[in-house]
């Protein structure tokens, strides 16, 4: 790995790193180098045994994101156990579907409250810590509806045009004091999260048929994109949000 990519060193909150794409994600950082914090309601059992076998450090932090309150734990238990806090990934994520027309106050006020609430004040906490450090990259995770309208899921579509107008302004305040904010969009990704997607046969095929790439992506698919945003090599990357989508966006 040529050094601009190299994680050696650095310290990283991966938040939801139990499954799907935060998992990956924290495995790709592990493996550029850095050492992790699983933040999440369910211990990152698998992923933190993972990132030992590779020569990495891990730990769990036990953080339930549906509120605000766990965020000023999250960056003091990392600094203690880790030594240091050089990169955060907002992945944390859910996802509420139901007719506009029905769609209740609880499913708009969960979503937001994690994908969206949570994220900014994640983003706030650590960005106090990087911006007296004088450098730090930040990772929000975003979606094709970041973009797009979507369909039958008005709180999620709201929460990720968030993070796209979240990510710019961060960037905006703080690229000058050597804190790059970032976001990814992942396309269509095979986890948890999309599984009644793939299992509904008649959305799977219109799915699939739009993606040029002709496939749903994996999890791990989002890895480089990571690693690349959590690295030097992207320090003159500011407010960009980065699809990993197999080409949806293009069509
Ligand atoms: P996933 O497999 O459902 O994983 C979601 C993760 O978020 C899990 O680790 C989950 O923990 C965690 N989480 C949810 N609510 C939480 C809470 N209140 N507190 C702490 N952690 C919480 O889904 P995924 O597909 O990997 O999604 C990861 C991110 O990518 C999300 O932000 C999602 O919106 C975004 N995304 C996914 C796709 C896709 O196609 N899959 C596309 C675009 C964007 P538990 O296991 O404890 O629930």
């Amino acid at each position: 790995m040529t050094t601009m990519f190299d994680l050696t060193g650095k310290s990283a909150i991966v938040t939801g790193a139990n499954t799907g794409i935060g998992q990956a994600i924290a495995l790709a950082l592990a493996a550029a180098g850095a050492d992790i914090a699983c933040v999440g309601r369910t211990p990152a059992v698998e992923t933190v045994a993972q990132i030992a076998a590779l020569g990495r450090r891990a730990i769990n932090i036990a953080a339930d994101l549906a509120t605000i309150a766990p965020v000023g734990d999250i960056v003091d238990q990392t600094i203690e156990k880790l030594g240091g806090l050089h990169i955060l990934v907002n992945n944390a994520g859910i996802i509420r579907r139901a007719d506009a027309v029905d769609f209740t106050e609880a499913d708009w006020d969960a979503v937001i409250d994690t994908n969206l609430k949570s994220v900014f004040f994640l983003c706030q906490a650590v960005g106090r810590h990087m911006i007296a450090q004088g450098h730090g990259k930040i990772i929000n995770i975003a979606s094709m509806l970041t973009f797009q309208g979507g369909i039958r899921v008005p709180s999620y579509t709201a929460s990720k045009s968030g993070i796209g107008g979240l990510t710019k302004l961060l960037a905006n305040e703080w690229a000058a004091k050597g804190v790059n904010v970032n976001a990814i969009a992942p396309g269509y990704i095979a986890t948890n999260n999309t599984a009644a997607l793939q299992a509904d046969e008649n959305r799977n095929r219109s799915i699939l048929e739009r993606i040029p790439a002709g496939r749903w992506g994996a999890a791990s698919d989002l890895g480089g994109a990571a690693v690349f945003l959590a690295s030097s090599a992207s320090d003159y990357v500011q407010g960009h949000i980065l699809a990993v989508d197999g080409g949806w966006l293009a069509r």
